[in-house]
């Protein structure tokens, strides 16, 4: 009998410390689990286009984590632009966003950082997956904002129920239009 389809739309599957990437897709591929890994500085991008290329059940989203922001350049969205090009297992800009729970110290950088990368999203026609932690208004503004046609992906969800609803009200809002 066929096993269902099932898809992790956010496995650090790389940063796995107690067993290998390859022991742990095998447990994936047994179960017909497809994976998507996101990156989140201008280094691990190149390690999610790697992991994509040679395991045939990995996707993967290129992007900068809110809390690794200031790696982020124009280099690193040339770099993201590349490996999209010629890659068509990145399926997303991710994980991007906002993160006010471990430092708040650079809130204004996190916020540019985060405009820059839905706008560059945009651009390329691609879904964003959105962390968000402890920053549930400023997120929602910017996406409000900034965000034209890019489906969303929430990610380290711990809202609250009216921003939960606020998210199901804007996706179904776009759907039907
Ligand atoms: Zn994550």
């Amino acid at each position: 009998m066929n096993k269902e389809q099932i898809i992790n739309t956010h496995s650090h599957i790389n940063m796995l410390k107690e067993r290998s990437v390859e022991e742990a897709l095998q447990n994936c591929i047994d179960e017909n689990i497809t994976i998507i890994v996101p990156s989140y500085d201008d280094k691990s991008i190149f390690e999610v286009d790697e992991l994509t290329k040679k395991y045939e059940k990995v996707f993967g989203y290129v992007g900068v984590f809110p809390e690794e922001v200031k790696c982020f350049s124009d280099k690193t969205l040339t770099d993201m632009g590349n490996i999209i090009k010629n890659n068509n297992k990145i399926i997303g800009v991710g994980e991007i966003g906002l993160d006010y729970y471990w430092d708040k110290s650079f809130v204004d950088l996190q916020k540019e950082v985060f405009i820059k990368q839905i706008e560059f999203a945009n651009q390329m026609n691609l879904p964003i997956n959105v962390h968000c932690r402890e920053a549930y208004f400023d997120t929602l503004n910017i996406l409000k904002e900034h965000n034209k046609n890019s489906q969303v992906i929430m990610h380290c969800f711990s809202g609250s129920l009216e921003f939960a609803k606020e998210c199901i009200k804007r996706s179904s809002a776009k759907h039907s239009s």
